[in-house]
């Protein structure tokens, strides 16, 4: 393992483009869930942290970086992304070793990183103002201009993919950064941040403080200095970022839980419904705010997409990460202990286990491993089919009709993803509209990836878009300009 040598200052913060001890000194332990050994320690950045961080990015702001063009801006958003291709065994062994994922999932994402720069360093220069027909004498135009600096707050469960659709557009759209990575897996932002530098990011444009959410996170959500947040984590905590941003009348994108569902109707294509079904609930050990934690099947075709999402399960293996099996630990023993106590009201709830996967023989003790487990016949009410489990548990529900689908679908307080299976054109076009939910695949679903797509909540999965381009103007300001030329 090469990733803590000189490669990584893994236990400093980075901030004003230089490699700085957190302030007061003091650091987080980081463990490798697939064996429960410890990894590595990190920053525990603090409030001072935070204000340095903050002034480093308005004097970016002030100098280099706020006086580049949006083309240069694009250029070197799209040398990191290159980079970030050229380094990616390094990103993925690091985000494996960190978060539990298998390794070519933690590849997947280390692409998606590039992805994301390749695409909004593509974009930087076609985001514009317009000119407004207005009245004699005036001309009037639109300008499109950054917020300033700009706050993030990621979880543990896809640091590179979310660090690139909220700090990628930020800083393509000319904003200056503060990341505040998860207490539980902050590596691969690190990574990032180092190769932003190598690649000539001026100095301030991207800092990064590592540290818990209560101190670094509540500082940074509170500052009067940062001017927009993006945050991406629980409903709980969105609460206190909303309120902590309301004090200074910042604008927030909160990016919260989810339960997802797909729906599968009596006429859909199985075969090729089948691995969408099984892998949007088990990808990342089903610790993702995406994951198609509820499958709502037809009563026609229940029994069908019951046995043969059972015998899938029972193929899929649990190991350590490195050994990229089909799932890999969760992220830590805590996220274990909250999935087990949902399967164990599943027992005492009289819920049948439809399936499980397996362990591998050699499968660590003291690592963080639950089974995927496919419960069938659940109750749409039951809590395991309304609260986000956050861990690989699938709950698979029967329905009669299109009403029934749409009032079990709506029946969470989350609208974040849903698929609908159907060969029925009309029938898509009605699902489409009445599902409220931010995406909606059609025959396909796409838990996390699709850096095109606009991506965001209904309800409590949170507001505001990030992905596409849509993130662009959320990561700007509009500026109208009435000009009077007589
Ligand atoms: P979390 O809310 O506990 O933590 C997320 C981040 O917030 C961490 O960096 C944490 O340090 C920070 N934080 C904690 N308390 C804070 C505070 N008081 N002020 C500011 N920051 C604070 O969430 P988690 O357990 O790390 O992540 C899992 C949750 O994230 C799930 O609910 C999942 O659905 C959601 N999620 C959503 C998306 C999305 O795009 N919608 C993507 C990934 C994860």
């Amino acid at each position: 393992m090469t990733a803590f040598d000189t490669k990584l200052k893994n236990d400093h913060c980075f901030i004003d483009g230089n490699w700085v001890p957190p302030v007061d000194g003091q650091k987080i332990e980081l463990f490798d869930p697939s064996f429960g050994t410890k990894l590595c320690d990190i920053a525990q950045g603090t409030s001072e942290d935070i204000d340095l961080a903050v002034d480093a990015a308005q004097n970016a702001l002030d100098g280099d970086w706020g006086q580049m063009t949006a083309a240069e801006r694009g250029r070197l958003i799209s040398k990191i992304g290159m980079e970030i291709l050229n380094r990616i065994d390094w990103l993925a062994e690091l985000e494996a070793r960190d978060v539990g994922k298998p390794l070519t999932q933690a590849r997947n994402d280390a692409i998606a990183l590039a992805r994301y720069m390749e695409f909004y360093g593509g974009a930087a220069d076609k985001i514009h103002g317009q000119t407004i027909p207005y009245m004699q004498g005036y001309n009037v135009y639109t300008l499109r201009e950054p917020h300033g600096v700009t706050g993030h707050i990621v979880p543990w469960n896809y640091p590179m993919q979310i660090i690139g659709r909220s700090v990628g557009a930020a800083l393509t759209m000319g904003n200056a950064c503060v990341l505040k990575p998860a207490e539980e897996a902050c590596l691969t932002a690190l990574a990032f941040a180092k190769i932003a530098d190598e690649c000539g990011l001026p100095k301030g444009a991207l800092n990064v403080v590592p540290g818990y959410g209560h101190e670094a996170g509540a500082a940074l959500t509170s500052h009067k200095g940062v001017n927009h947040i993006s945050f991406t984590g629980s409903v709980a905590t969105g609460v206190k970022v909303q309120q902590a941003a309301s004090e200074n009348i910042v604008p927030v994108t909160l990016e919260l839980g989810g339960k997802s569902p797909q729906i599968v109707f009596n006429d859909a294509d199985i075969d090729r419904a089948l691995p969408f079904l099984v892998n949007a609930g088990i990808q990342n050990a089903g610790q993702t705010c995406s994951a198609a934690s509820r499958i709502l099947v037809e009563r026609g075709v229940y029994d069908d997409v019951v046995n043969r999402m059972s015998e899938a399960y029972r193929k899929l293996s649990v190991g350590p990460a490195m050994g990229d099996h089909s799932l890999g630990p969760l992220v830590s023993k805590r996220q274990k202990e909250i999935v087990e106590g949902f399967l164990s009201a599943a027992e005492t709830g009289d819920i049948t286990i439809s399936a499980q996967g397996h362990f591998t023989d050699d499968l660590p003790e003291d690592g963080a491993y639950v089974l995927p487990t496919l419960l069938k016949d659940v109750s749409p009410d039951h809590p395991l089919a309304k609260d986000e489990i956050f861990g690989p548990v699938q709950v698979i529900i029967p329905f009669d009709g299109e009403e029934e689908a749409i009032s079990i679908a709506n029946g969470t307080d989350y609208g974040l993803v849903a698929g609908v299976w159907t060969e029925n054109g009309g029938r898509q076009m009605r699902m489409a509209k009445a599902i409220k939910s931010g995406q909606i695949f059609i025959n396909n679903y796409g838990a996390g990836g699709g850096v095109e797509l606009p991506f965001g909540g209904h309800g409590k999965s949170g507001h505001g878009r990030e992905k596409g381009f849509e993130a662009l103007y959320g990561f700007s300001t509009l500026k109208t300009v009435a000009n009077w030329h007589g």
